[in-house]
C-alpha cells in the first residue's frame, strides 16, 4: 500500500494483483493517497477504518462480489457517503443499471483507458467535494436562518401547500402557546387561533389554499391556553409554494395608544377648564371695574341726600319730618350698597401674599357679611358661633376668606337644593392644639362619586360648577400648615372642618 501526497484517499479493490498494479500506476502521481484491497471483506474493513473519498471497485471477485460490497457500504452510515465507481468486464446494461441502482455513481468497462479512469475519478471527487461544501453551506444557512427567525420580535409560521405548519420560530410558539412539537404538521386553521372571526378565518383559508395575501392591523387572537392576545398579522405566498404568516404582539402598542388618547382627552378637558377660569378671572376684573364705577354715583347719591336734608330747614314742620325720614332711608340704603361693593372690591383684588396675625372670629364675621347677597339668593341663613377664647392664627387674610367663603357658599347651595330651612352653621373652636372652624349644613350631603375624589380638581356635581373650589381650599390650608377635612353630617348634610396651627406668638 503506497500513499501519495494529497488530501483525498482512494481505495482500489481488485482480486487480480496485476489489475491492481495497473490501477495503482494509473492513479499514482495524481495527488490522491491510494489504498488497496484484494477482496470484499478487506475492502469493507479498510473503507470503514480509513473512510476514503472514493472506491474503485471490481465487480467480479471470489467470495463477496463488488455489488455486495457496495450494498453493504451503503447500508452502513459510516461508509454510505463514499463514492463508488465500479470496474467490470461485465458490460451488459443490466449489470450497469444494477450497479447504479445500488448506489454506484459510475461504471467503467474493463479493459479501461488510464486517462478515462483518471478523468472520471477526478470528476467524481470534485463533485463530491462540491456536494459536501454545498451541504455544509446549506446547514450553515439553515442555522443562520433559524437564528434570525428566533431573534425577531414577530412570530413566523411557514405553511406548506396544504396550509399545514411546516416551520415556525420560537416567538410563534411563545405568542400562540403552541409548542413546535404540537403545531408542526398541523393545519394552521386547526390551531383555531381566531375562533369566531369568520372574516379572518376565510382570509387565512385563502392564504393557505391559494396564497392570497392578507394584512390585518388588529385582531384578537386566542392562545392555546384560552387567553386573548392582541396581534397584527400579515400573510403572503412563498415563491417556492406554500405561504408565510407573520404575527406581531401589539398589546403594548395598544396600551400606549390608549394612554395617549386618555392624555389627549385630559388635556382637552384641562384646556376647557382653563378657558373657563380665564373667563371667570376676566369677569372678576370686570366686577372690580364695575364696583369702582358704581361706587362713584352711590357716593353722589349719599351726598345729594345730605344736601337735600339741609334744604329741608325751610319747609313746614310736618312735611319736613316725612321727607327727613325718606332722605335718611335713601342715605342708609346707599351706604349699604356702597359697603357691599367695597367688600367685593377688596375680596376680588388679588391676594397680596402678605401674612398677618388674624383673629378667625373677626375674619369669619367679615366673610358672613360678604356672603349676605348669596344668602338672600339661596334663602338660607348663615349663623356664626364664635368661641370666646380662640388663639390667633398667622396667615394670608384674603386666602383664608376665600376658603371660608367657598365652604359657606357650597353649604348654602346644598341647603337650598335640598329645600331645607335650617341655617348653615359656622363655628370656631380649639381642638388638639389647633385653631379650627367648621361649616355645617343640613343639605344634600356629598354625592358618592364626588366624595371618592373630594379635593381633586375639576370634580363637580353642579351644572355650571368648575370643581376647583375645594382643591384650591385644600392647597391654601396646606400652605398655612393646616388641613381641611370632610365628615358626613349624621343629621344629613355635610361638615367641613379647617384647622390651623396657632400663631406662634400666642402659644
Ligand atoms: P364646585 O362648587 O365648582 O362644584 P367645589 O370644589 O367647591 O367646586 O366642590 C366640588 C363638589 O363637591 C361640588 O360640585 C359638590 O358636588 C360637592 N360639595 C362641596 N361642598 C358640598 C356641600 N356642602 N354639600 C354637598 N356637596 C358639596
Amino acid at each position: 500500500m503506497t500513499r501519495d501526497q494529497g488530501g483525498e484517499q482512494i481505495l482500489l479493490v481488485d482480486d487480480n494483483p496485476t489489475n491492481l498494479q495497473v490501477l495503482f500506476k494509473t492513479l499514482e502521481g495524481s495527488g490522491y493517497r491510494l489504498l488497496a484491497a484484494r477482496d470484499g471483506e478487506a475492502a469493507l474493513y479498510t473503507a470503514k477504518r480509513a473512510k476514503p473519498s472514493l472506491i474503485l471497485l471490481d465487480v467480479m471477485m471470489p467470495g463477496m462480489d463488488g455489488f455486495e460490497v457496495c450494498e453493504r457500504l451503503k447500508a452502513d452510515p459510516d461508509t454510505a457517503d463514499i463514492v463508488v465507481i465500479f470496474l467490470s468486464a461485465l458490460t451488459d446494461s443490466q449489470s450497469k443499471v444494477h450497479g447504479l441502482a445500488i448506489g454506484g455513481v459510475d461504471y467503467i468497462a474493463k479493459p479501461f483507458q488510464a486517462d478515462e479512469v483518471l478523468a472520471r475519478v477526478r470528476t467524481h471527487i470534485k463533485l463530491q467535494r462540491l456536494e459536501r461544501a454545498l451541504a455544509r453551506r446549506n446547514t450553515e444557512l439553515e442555522d443562520e436562518n433559524q437564528r434570525i427567525l428566533n431573534a425577531v420580535e414577530e412570530g413566523i409560521f411557514g405553511l406548506d401547500a396544504e396550509g399545514r405548519v411546516s416551520s415556525m420560530n420560537a416567538r410563534a410558539a411563545e405568542l400562540t402557546g403552541w409548542p413546535q412539537a404540537d403545531a408542526l404538521g398541523e393545519p394552521l386553521l386547526g390551531l383555531d387561533l381566531f375562533p369566531g372571526d369568520d372574516g379572518l378565518n376565510q382570509s387565512l383559508s385563502l392564504l393557505c389554499e391559494a396564497g392570497v395575501s392578507l394584512r390585518k392591523n388588529h385582531a384578537e387572537m386566542t392562545r392555546r391556553d384560552g387567553k386573548p392576545l392582541q396581534v397584527a398579522l400579515s400573510g403572503s405566498a412563498r415563491s417556492e409554494g406554500g405561504a408565510v404568516l407573520v404575527l406581531r404582539d401589539i398589546s403594548e402598542w395598544l396600551a400606549n395608544q390608549r394612554a395617549l388618547e386618555q392624555a389627549r382627552n385630559e388635556m382637552d378637558q384641562q384646556r376647557q377648564h382653563l378657558a373657563h377660569i380665564e373667563r371667570l378671572s376676566t369677569g372678576g376684573e370686570m366686577a372690580a371695574g364695575i364696583a369702582h364705577e358704581v361706587n362713584q354715583p352711590l357716593t353722589a347719591v349719599t351726598n345729594y341726600a345730605r344736601v337735600a336734608h339741609r334744604l329741608l330747614a325751610d319747609l313746614p314742620e310736618e312735611k319736613r319730618a316725612k321727607l327727613d325720614d325718606v332722605l335718611n332711608k335713601i342715605g342708609v340704603q346707599a351706604e349699604r350698597a356702597s359697603a357691599v361693593i367695597q367688600r367685593m372690591r377688596s375680596y376680588v383684588k388679588k391676594p397680596s401674599g402678605a401674612k398677618s396675625v388674624i383673629n378667625l372670629n373677626v375674619l369669619l364675621k367679615e366673610v358672613l357679611a360678604l356672603a349676605e347677597v348669596d344668602s338672600k339668593v339661596n334663602r338660607t341663613r348663615v349663623v356664626l358661633q364664635a368661641a370666646g377664647d380662640l388663639s390667633s392664627i398667622y396667615g394670608d387674610e384674603v386666602q383664608i376668606q376665600q376658603v371660608a367663603l367657598n365652604l359657606i357658599r357650597n353649604a348654602m347651595e346644598s341647603t337650598a337644593a335640598a329645600g331645607s330651612h335650617r341655617p348653615v352653621e359656622v363655628s370656631t373652636f380649639p381642638a388638639g392644639g389647633h385653631v379650627c372652624f367648621r361649616v355645617r349644613d343640613f343639605g344634600l350631603g356629598l354625592a358618592r362619586e364626588v366624595e371618592e375624589q373630594l379635593f381633586s380638581p375639576f370634580v363637580t356635581s353642579k351644572e355650571g360648577g368648575m370643581g376647583i373650589g375645594l382643591s384650591v381650599s385644600q392647597s391654601i390650608m396646606q400652605g398655612h400648615g393646616g388641613d381641611i377635612r370632610y365628615e358626613a353630617n349624621p343629621d344629613g348634610g355635610a361638615v367641613f372642618i379647617c384647622e390651623f396651627p396657632p400663631c406662634v406668638a400666642d402659644v
